[in-house]
This record gives structure tokens, C-alpha cells and sequence, in this order.
């Protein structure tokens, strides 16, 4: 999808257009201390060397950028962004570029500045489990680094080898594991981030509590780089667990996937850490597009995934293994198996986190809605999108049908589905039959058309189906506080 696919857009002619003064600009203020930038104006670079930064991971947007800027200090920030605020060069924060929604890359000539070489890790204090590192630490460096201390960063995502702690925090991105180590909302305790005219705002606190004023770095938290870039943060990071269990059950219904929640709950209190639902569909594209069997003989319509982390094994596996009979003698499940050992919890956990991934491989496109549900009704919306695609002709095996299958999974423990239709390719009788169709049921039953991937490119038309027009006026007026030349990620978010 290109901007031409977006007829309502235009690209904004109050933006300036980028030029050889500009550039050398940004080359003066980079050269020092090991920045770089991508010059798509200078003939000699190979236009694909911009592809990365222009290419979602989806492989769904496309933007024109003519420049990548990856400055390597806060100072560089702040100088590249007061410039391009003078200018009025509309700038696109950019992360590992994996989020969901093009958010992360341009939609026109936008500047992209990438954080990916801002990754220090600062310092950690065991004591009190904070951590202090730059926006563009990629995740799994963050958590390789606690688990030396014995320690884990509290968020875990499939896209954690190319995500950045500075995308997670702009996206509030929730994860595997938000049912017991919460939100970033809550983790986070202080941020680093720069406002478009230059500004840097210190509030790199270590506190847990720190009640003076307004808390601004919420602001940041899950603003998509709508108010400005985070450049650095401070995070709680729990003890790495001394004992986890993985279980993975068939189902034969949603209604005994909702009572196997409620009686994990019951059974295991603290020491659940994750409830994972998928549906067969799921499953069957798994089977197809990785290498991993399934866990459980028979086909069953759902599955759960059940993580277990404390610090007492035998008291783990007897709360597990209490649950698990409970809820065979009352035929709540009907199928199951547990990890014996590190590699099996792996291959288990990957028949979860893998299924964007073979989505992606089922045919040229996924549909993708993440959003949060009261959980009775969770289930109804995969039932009731696919009845629709049906009805009106778009879902069937042939090869005239646009749509391959309709999946659903998430993370029940939160309230959160991903729905996503997979099709052969995008193809505008799908998304007209999806949008806002999709939106206005979620709106129906008061849930939120974004739980965890934000709103990018793709839901900023939607935004009124789960806010109010006062809360969004209210958004607009903080934008024109913050970036009153609305340079930073046009287009997009509200
Ligand atoms: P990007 O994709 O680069 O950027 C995302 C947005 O944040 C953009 O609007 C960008 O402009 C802005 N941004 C990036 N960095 C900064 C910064 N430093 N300051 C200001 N703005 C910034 N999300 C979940 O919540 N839970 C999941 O379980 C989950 N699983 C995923 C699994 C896979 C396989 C993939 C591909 C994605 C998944 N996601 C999930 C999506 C999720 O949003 C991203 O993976 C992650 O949060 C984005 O980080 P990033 O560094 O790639 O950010």
C-alpha cells in the first residue's frame, strides 16, 4: 500500500521538501560520535540501501523516503529535530520497524530517524531491579543482558530480536507476559524524550513512587512518536524466575476455554504468567508453514497455552498438576501435554508465537485487527467476521475467493484477540467488507479497535469508535502544545 492507495491522502504542502542544504546539515550534526545517515538525493546510493526504512514489516506500506537519519546521542536528537522543526521537515520516528499498523515508515518523503544507533544500556541497580538504557537497545539484547543479573525485562514479544525498548514504549506494546508483570504504563518509571522544537525533557526517574504533578511521560507511553522521540528510559525489571512450566491443552469449546481460565486463575493465583488462546485455524497454518508438530494428538477447535514462572518448583507443578486434573475430571479440556524439559517449552511456545509468521506465509497479505473484548464475547467476533466473509462470497477454497482463512489468537488473559484474515491478495471487496464493519462491533460491546499495536496509518480513521469526540478534541489540542507544526508523524495516529 502506497499513498495512492489512500485517496483521502494528500501529502501536506505546508511540509518543505528536502534539499542539499538540509543534508548537509544533518551530515555535519551526525559525523560526530559514530551516527550515519542513508542520502536517498545522492545518485551514487543504491535506492534498495532505503528499502528497510521505507518497507514495513508486514510488507504492506510503502513510503518515499529520500533520507534516513541515525543519530547517535540525545544532543543529535535535539539538534536534527529543532532544524527540521524550522524547516518544517516532517520527521518519522522509527524503531525496529516491526510494529502492525504503518506506523514506522513514511508515507510520503517524510525524514525517517532511526533509533537503532542509540543502544546503550546505562545502568542497573539489583537492588532495586532498574534498569536505565537507550530507545534503541533491541529487546532481547535488554533481557540477554538482565538474565546475567538474574534478571528479565518485563515484557516478552515475538518480535523481540528487532523490536527496540524505544518502539515497545512508544507503541505501549503488552505482550506474553502482561498478566503478571503489567503494563509498561505501569513499569516504566521514568523517560528521556525529545519535543520537536529541540527541547529535551529529563525525566529519566528511578522511583517507584514520585507523585509531583502531572505525569508526563505517560504521555509518551503509547503516543507512536505522535509528540516526540523517546531517546531513553528506566524500567522495573522483575527476578528471573527460578521455575516455569508450560501446558498446552485442546479445548472443545470457547465456553470451556472461559471456564479453564477461570479455574487457572483460582488454581495458581500468583504464579500464572501467561493464558494464551488460538483457534484450529491457527493451528493448521502452524502445521503448514513451520516445523513444529503438534503438541496433541486429535484436532481440537481451540487451544490453550498456559505458562506457569515462580521460584518454587515443586510448588509450581503441584498447583499445576491440581489445576490439570481438575480440569480433566470435569471434562473442561480434553486434551494436553506438559514441557519435560527447555526445548519442549520451546517448540510449545512457538506453535504460539509463531503463527504471525506463517499468516504471513499463507498467501500475499493478512487483514490484521487487534483489539479488546469483555471476554464472554471474545470468540463471537471470528465467528461473526467469517460468517460475513462467507455471505458475501469472499471467503471459499477456490482461487476466485479473496479470502484463504479466518484466525483468531491472543492474549485471553488480557481480553486481547488478534483477528486476521488471510488472503491470496489484498483486495479492496475484503477491506470494505472488514472496515469499519469490524470497528463498529468491537464499538458495540464497548471494547477497543487498538489494544497493543496502536493506531499507525491504519486506524487513524477509526479512532472515534473507541474514543469520544472531547477526548479526541483534547488529543488534538495536547498535538498543537507539543508539535504546534505538526512535523513529527503526519498523517497518522489521530
Ligand atoms: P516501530 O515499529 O519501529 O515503531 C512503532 C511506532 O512507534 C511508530 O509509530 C514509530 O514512529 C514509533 N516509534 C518507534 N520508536 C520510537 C521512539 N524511540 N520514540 C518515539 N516514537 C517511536 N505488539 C504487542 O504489543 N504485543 C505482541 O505480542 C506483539 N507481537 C508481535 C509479534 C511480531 C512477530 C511482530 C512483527 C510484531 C508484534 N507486535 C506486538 C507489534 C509491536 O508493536 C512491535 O513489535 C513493537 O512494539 C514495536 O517496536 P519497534 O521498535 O519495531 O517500533
Amino acid at each position: 500500500f502506497t499513498a495512492d492507495s489512500y485517496p483521502f491522502l494528500k501529502r501536506d504542502p505546508r511540509y518543505a521538501t528536502l534539499n542539499e542544504t538540509d543534508i548537509d546539515f544533518f551530515k555535519n550534526v551526525v559525523k560526530s560520535e559514530g551516527g550515519s545517515i542513508v542520502n536517498g538525493l545522492d545518485k551514487s546510493t543504491d535506492p534498495s540501501d532505503l528499502d528497510a526504512f521505507n518497507i514495513d514489516w508486514t510488507n504492506k506500506y510503502r513510503g518515499k523516503t529520500e533520507l534516513v537519519i541515525k543519530p547517535k546521542t540525545t544532543q543529535q536528537v535535539s539538534q536534527i529535530l529543532k532544524y527540521c522543526n524550522s524547516r518544517k521537515l516532517a520527521v518519522v520516528p522509527q524503531g525496529g520497524n516491526t510494529g502492525l499498523v504503518g506506523g514506522s515508515i513514511p508515507v510520503f518523503d517524510e525524514v525517517v530517524l532511526n533509533l537503532g544507533l542509540m543502544n546503550k544500556i546505562h545502568s542497573f541497580d539489583e537492588l532495586s531491579g532498574v534498569l536505565s538504557l537507550d530507545a534503541g537497545v533491541i529487546l532481547e539484547n535488554a533481557d540477554t543482558f538482565l538474565a546475567e543479573k538474574d534478571h528479565m525485562f518485563p515484557l516478552d514479544l515475538g518480535a523481540k530480536g528487532s523490536c527496540q525498548v524505544g518502539g515497545c514504549a512508544a507503541t505501549a506494546a503488552g505482550g506474553l507476559r502482561l498478566l503478571r508483570y503489567g503494563s509498561l504504563r505501569g513499569t516504566i518509571l521514568g523517560i528521556e524524550a525529545v519535543l520537536p522544537d529541540g527541547t529535551v525533557l529529563d525525566n529519566m526517574v528511578t522511583l517507584r513512587k514520585d507523585n509531583t504533578g502531572l505525569d508526563l511521560k505517560q504521555l509518551f507511553i503509547g503516543s507512536e512518536g505522535y509528540l516526540g522521540i523517546i531517546t531513553r528510559l528506566t524500567i522495573i525489571c522483575p527476578r528471573r524466575p527460578r521455575s516455569t512450566n508450560v501446558a498446552f491443552f485442546g479445548v472443545p469449546s470457547y465456553e470451556n476455554v472461559l471456564k479453564a481460565f477461570s479455574e487457572s486463575k483460582s488454581h495458581l493465583t500468583e504464579i500464572l504468567s501467561a493464558f494464551e488462546l488460538m483457534d484450529n485455524t491457527s493451528q493448521r497454518l502452524v502445521d503448514a508453514h513451520s516445523s513444529t508438530q503438534r503438541p496433541v494428538e486429535d484436532e481440537h477447535p481451540f487451544y490453550v497455552l498456559l505458562e506457569t514462572q515462580g521460584s518454587n518448583k515443586d510448588h509450581d507443578e503441584q498447583k499445576l498438576n491440581a489445576l490439570i486434573e481438575n480440569l480433566i475430571e470435569n471434562e473442561i479440556i480434553t486434551d494436553g501435554v506438559i514441557a519435560q524439559d527447555e526445548s519442549q517449552l520451546r517448540v510449545l511456545w512457538e506453535r504460539r508465537e509463531g503463527i504471525t509468521e506463517c499468516l504471513a506465509k499463507a498467501g500475499s497479505g493478512v487483514y490484521k485487527y487487534d483489539v479488546s473484548l469483555p471476554l464472554g464475547v471474545l470468540y463471537d467476533l471470528v465467528n461473526d467476521t467469517k460468517q460475513r466473509l462467507i455471505d458475501l462470497d469472499l471467503l471459499g477454497e477456490s482461487s476466485d475467493h479473496p479470502v484463504i482463512d479466518v484466525v483468531g489468537f491472543g492474549h485471553m488473559g488480557d481480553g486481547n484477540l488478534h483477528l486476521n484474515i488471510a488472503v491470496r491478495n489484498y483486495d479492496k471487496r475484503v477491506e470494505n467488507a472488514l472496515q469499519p464493519w469490524v470497528f463498529e462491533w468491537v464499538a458495540s460491546q464497548r471494547g477497543s479497535i487498538s489494544a497493543e499495536h496502536g493506531l499507525g496509518l491504519l486506524k487513524k480513521p477509526y479512532v472515534g469508535y473507541s474514543k469520544t469526540p472531547e477526548m479526541i478534541a483534547l488529543m488534538k489540542n495536547l498535538k498543537n502544545v507539543f508539535d504546534p507544526n505538526g512535523i513529527m508523524l503526519p498523517y497518522k495516529y489521530v
